[in-house]
């Protein structure tokens, strides 16, 4: 896929930028959160694969710290067992996964690039997770395919992960819903797209920016009108829409 707007890094492995602007009052507010609640408690195996990737020419891609601590936060709090990722890059959200579950719990990933993840893994590895992880690679609509052909998988999932290719969300929303447990948990990522949902028509927008937005506005309101969830939109990294299964 293009690169996306998920969170900007410069060499020091800080992430800076980014929809940010849009969301908070300034850079300096966003250094603040960074330093006074996300850095000083941050996990030395998160803080490394955020320096490993930092490196990586593609780390615009990464889900940003603060955003690593909050997913980290949410599955400890509702107690997330077996979880599924689609979208795994270097590994950062999956490590905030892997780390926040049981010792036996279990992640399904789901990537077309395995190369990127094999950059991370030396770190999940070094951090004694990576038992956890079930890495498939691939496109992940066939691989959901497969599982809604198994009744067993139904209704299975605590917590489910989305950040991958924008154009599909919705195809895997028709079939994730299937497979998160009633009270459980899809969280869908970059819904703000880079403050570009609120953009005028004829905004100078990057070229992924405005082919994506469309597919990003289209699931907003697809999440906002269906009955089957309860949604909570969050100012956090580039958006994230908690969407809670209720039937
Ligand atoms: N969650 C990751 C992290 O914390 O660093 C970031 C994921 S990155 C924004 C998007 C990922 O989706 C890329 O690694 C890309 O290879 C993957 N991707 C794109 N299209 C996909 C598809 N059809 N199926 C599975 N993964 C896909
Ligand atoms: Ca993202």
């Amino acid at each position: 896929m293009a690169t996306t707007g998920e969170g900007n890094q410069n060499q020091a492995g800080r992430h800076q930028e980014v929809g940010h602007k849009s969301l908070l009052q300034s850079d300096a507010l966003y250094q603040y959160i960074l330093e006074t609640s996300v850095y000083p408690k941050e996990p030395e195996p998160m803080k490394e694969l955020r320096e490993v990737t930092a490196k990586h020419p593609w780390n615009i891609m990464t889900t940003s710290a603060d955003e690593g601590q909050f997913l980290n936060m949410l599955l400890k709090l509702i107690n997330a067992k077996n979880t599924m990722e689609i979208g795994v890059y270097t590994g950062y959200s999956l490590l905030a996964t892997a780390l926040a579950i049981p010792d036996d719990g279990k992640i399904l990933a789901m990537d077309i690039n395995r190369e990127n993840y094999e950059l991370g893994l030396p770190t999940i590895q070094k951090a004694g997770v990576a038992h956890k992880i079930d890495f498939r690679e691939g496109p992940a609509l066939p691989l959901l395919d497969q599982l809604i052909g198994d009744e067993k998988n139904h209704g299975s999932y605590d917590f489910i992960f989305v950040d991958a290719d924008k154009d599909n969300y919705l195809n895997y929303h028709k079939r994730l819903i299937e497979l998160v447990k009633v009270g459980g948990v899809i969280g869908y990522d970059n819904t703000l797209w880079n403050g570009s949902v609120v953009a005028p028509p004829d905004a100078p927008l990057r070229k992924y920016v405005r082919y994506y937005r469309d597919f990003v506005l289209e699931l907003n309101k697809a999440l906002a009108a269906d009955p089957r969830i309860e949604i909570c939109m969050l100012p956090v990294g580039d958006g994230i829409t908690l969407c809670r299964r209720i039937k």
